[in-house]
């Protein structure tokens, strides 16, 4: 039976800004997801039997907060009188942070909303690819949106795409983020997803640039204790590496259901959410079917999900076969094999060589300096590399 982890909600595809890198089809859409195609969704997720204490739900995929806090009240409120009673919800939103105010802050506190805020570091760096319409910068309301959810004591976390140019610049990063006070970071790349292509994979050297920078800057933040406390990248790949032998890798996106995301019409679809949105010529779209339409539970018996199944599948056959790393990652992300190789049915690519391998090698060459003489690097893998 699947388990749901991670229900992602596309509140509505529109998004205030258009950053150069966004892979979002419809972002132009001001469509608004309706409260009964909510209801739907949550009542047929309710009673599927597929979740277990927790649920996380992402409000993301489009700008979330183009729409009115009262939207949100107004769904939490329905979502919170509809769920079982032992089951804990928590909310979240990734924004772009133009949009935060005095109003926003208030319902984050009082809502308990995890708040995740993209910026992509100092002004000139940021600037270069997160725009509005017109070809303006955002980091002046970014920056002015942060700064408000510090004033109000909100916890938040930032998501910084890394370019070629601010992965030369790890010393920047680092005091940027010291200067402005945000403590949590988590580093993306900039992906080859649906149409868009990315320059970075297209420059030579962009894995060892990725491996200096990720190393400097952590490097900088142990120098500097209190000030970063979370480098995501480095924090799983800690996790990964140093876990008893025995203990099985779970990557939930090639897991049927445990990502589950819904657009703003009710369409569902499993595995990366990036695959909500997409056309492709071999599987036409990733949409499984629509909570207004049609039941939940019948969905793994639909052709087109067995289809992309038994390919995600093989595709994690393959990585198990032939990479090293497999035990750390579990087969990495379905949308970015298809992106890079064309095709479910492949491994290797520049987005895990960049995110698994160069972030796994890191944390095993930190380990490297600090283990006890007398254990080896092979013995030490022992539980790493299936
Ligand atoms: S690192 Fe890449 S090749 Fe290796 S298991 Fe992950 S996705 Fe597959």
């Amino acid at each position: 039976m699947p388990r749901i982890e991670l229900l992602v909600v596309q509140p509505t595809p529109f998004c205030n800004i258009d950053c150069r890198y966004c892979y979002l089809p419809d972002r132009n859409s001001k469509a608004i997801v309706a409260p009964e195609t909510l209801f739907n969704l949550f009542s047929q997720i309710f009673a599927s039997g597929w979740i277990g204490d927790c649920l996380s739900v992402v409000w993301h995929a489009g700008e979330p907060m183009v729409l009115p806090i009262d939207f949100y009240r107004d769904a939490f409120q329905m979502i919170d009188q509809m769920k079982p009673a032992q089951l804990a919800v928590a909310h979240s939103l990734q924004t772009n942070g133009t949009l935060i105010d005095e109003a926003w802050c208030a319902f984050f506190g009082d809502e308990q909303v995890n708040v995740g805020v993209s910026i992509d570091g100092p002004k000139h760096l940021h600037d270069r690819n997160r725009l509005t319409r017109a070809g303006r910068g955002t980091f002046d309301r970014t920056i002015a949106g942060i700064r408000l959810l510090r004033r109000h004591e909100v916890p938040f976390h930032v998501i910084s795409v890394l370019s070629t140019a601010s992965m030369d610049a790890p010393r920047e990063m680092f005091d940027f983020y010291v200067e402005e006070g945000i403590e949590r970071v988590c580093f993306n790349v900039e992906e080859s997803e649906g149409d868009h292509v990315s320059e970075s994979f297209g420059e030579i050297g962009v894995e060892a640039a990725y491996y200096r920078f990720l190393s400097e800057f952590w490097r900088l933040s142990a120098a500097a204790p209190g000030k970063i406390t979370f480098i995501r990248e480095i924090e799983h790949a800690i996790q990964q590496v140093i876990r008893p032998a025995d203990a099985p890798f779970h990557n939930q996106l090639v897991e049927p259901f445990a990502i589950t995301s819904m657009d703003w019409a009710g369409n569902i679809s499993t595995f990366s959410p990036e695959l909500l949105g997409l056309k492709n010529r071999a599987y036409e779209d990733f949409l499984l079917g629509n909570v207004s339409r049609d039941a939940l539970v019948d969905l793994p018996q639909r052709r087109n999900f067995t289809g992309m199944l038994a390919d995600i599948q093989a595709g994690v056959e393959m990585c198990r076969e032939r990479c090293a790393y497999f035990s750390v990652c579990g087969g990495g992300e379905p949308v970015n094999k298809l992106a890079e190789n064309g095709s479910f049915i492949s491994a290797e690519t520049t987005y895990c060589r960049l995110t698994k391998m160069q972030a796994t090698d890191l944390v095993l060459d930190a380990l490297d300096r600090v283990r006890p003489a007398g254990l080896n690097r092979e013995s030490a893998e022992t539980g790493v590399c299936g």
